[in-house]
């Protein structure tokens, strides 16, 4: 049986580029893709992703998106790529609600560069947006657009290339920990490892029993529009953003195509329980329910979108991720609840800390599997 130092099981962002980052540092590495290399039903699919640094989701994570922005920046130096585009995002709202509180507070606290407008600048910098009056806007300047398929595809080429055996449409089917090596058993085969991370996203409601009721699994839609010329979405003079009015949650990115512009609305729909359940396609309710609530968001859209497809995440009740042991030799990390693509660096080097048992880079103690533990527990 082949043996490595650590086995990597499931290749999304987070995975690949622990597998990258530990080959690179010379540990022999096995990483197991259940799917293709790359694959539709993956949460990183879906062409783009928006990265923010002054973060609704408050200031405790503006630090690892900081690490992971300096992380982003190096990945396009070192392959000559383009997956952070550099726009600026703008988070929009009413100044007191909890979500630019949040915003606010990351830019206070890590005196972030941003542009602040009020409901009347709005209207003049964005004209896509409708009815602005009583809000405000933060534009983050650090923000802009990540690319997740070809940042997979670099991981995983660049895992390779440092010695990693990756192995796709390759089903990890248990993973059982012996007194010194996890054994990683996917139908007739097997390996075994010193220490098995867990990036298996939705699917590790399934694979790890310890975490399994810890998880809700949620489809997140997503739709195309073509836009008016009139309206400018392109990259460069359109920022992506992120808006909650009236209890509604919508955001948008910037035309990569000078075509379409992406959007999505709510924070993940009702859950589901395993991911084989996620139907194939958009059911035609949702996407005109979906759309009618972006278009009473932004001027210039066409009123149908011409493109949608369904993907899944999966989350925690806190929305922060777990990145912890599950045993001695087996680290889960997961539960990166919707906002977890633009900290995939943060995420991995996490991952990668607990696994080896280093000296941890962030303060983990937020993503430890017992905080979930009730009052009263032994
Ligand atoms: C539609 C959508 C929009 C989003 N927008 C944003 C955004 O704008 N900004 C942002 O920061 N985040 C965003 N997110 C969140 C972010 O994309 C996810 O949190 C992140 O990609 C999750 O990564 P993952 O590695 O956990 O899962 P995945 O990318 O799904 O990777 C897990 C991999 O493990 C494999 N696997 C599973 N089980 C096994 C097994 N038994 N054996 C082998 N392999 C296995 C799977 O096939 C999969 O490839 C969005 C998510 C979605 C779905």
């Amino acid at each position: 049986m082949t043996n490595f130092d650590v086995a990597v099981v499931g290749l999304g962002a987070v995975g690949s580029l622990i597998a990258r980052d530990l080959a690179e540092a010379g540990y022999s590495v096995a990483g197991f893709e259940r799917a293709t290399a790359l694959h539709p039903t993956a949460a990183y699919a879906g062409d783009s992703r928006l990265f923010r640094v002054a973060y609704h989701e408050g200031p405790e994570y503006v630090d690892a998106l900081l690490y992971s922005r300096q992380e982003w920046s190096r990945l396009d130096r070192m392959s000559g790529a383009n997956v952070f585009l550099r726009n600026g995002v703008a988070s929009i709202g009413a100044e007191s609600s909890d979500e630019m509180r949040g915003v606010l507070d990351s830019v206070d606290e890590f005196s972030l560069p941003h542009t602040r407008l009020n409901g009347d600048e709005i209207s003049t910098w964005l004209p896509q947006l409708k009815d602005t009056a009583d809000d405000i806007a933060i534009i983050d300047e650090l923000g802009g657009v990540l690319r997740p398929e070809l940042a997979v595809w670099l991981f995983q080429d660049a895992a390779r290339r440092a010695g990693a055996a990756l192995f796709d449409r390759t089903p990890v089917d248990a993973i059982e920990e012996g007194p010194d090596r996890v054994r990683i058993v996917a139908g007739d085969e097997e390996w075994s490892a010193s220490q098995v991370i867990v990036t298996s996203g939705v699917w590790t409601k399934d694979l790890v029993p310890a975490v399994s009721s810890l998880l809700d699994i949620r489809p997140i839609p997503l739709l195309w529009f073509l836009t008016d010329p009139e309206y400018d979405f392109s990259t460069g003079t359109f920022p992506g953003f992120i808006r909650d009015k009236n209890g509604q949650h919508v955001y948008g990115l910037p035309s990569l195509d000078g075509m379409t512009m992406k959007a999505g609305s709510g924070h993940g729909r009702e859950p589901i329980d395993n991911a084989a359940l996620l139907p194939d396609r958009l059911d035609q309710a949702t996407v005109e329910e979906s759309a009618e609530t972006i278009c009473g968001f932004l001027n210039g859209l066409s009123s149908y979108p011409i493109r949608s497809s369904i993907h899944m995440d999966v989350y925690t009740s806190d929305s922060r991720p777990i990145i912890d042991k599950a045993s001695p030799r087996v680290t889960v990390s997961t539960g990166y609840s919707g906002h977890g693509f633009k900290l995939t660096p943060a995420w991995a080097r996490a991952s990668i800390d607990v696994a080896l048992e280093r000296e941890p880079r962030f303060s983990l103690h937020n993503y430890r599997i017992d905080r979930f533990a009730k009052v009263g527990d032994a």
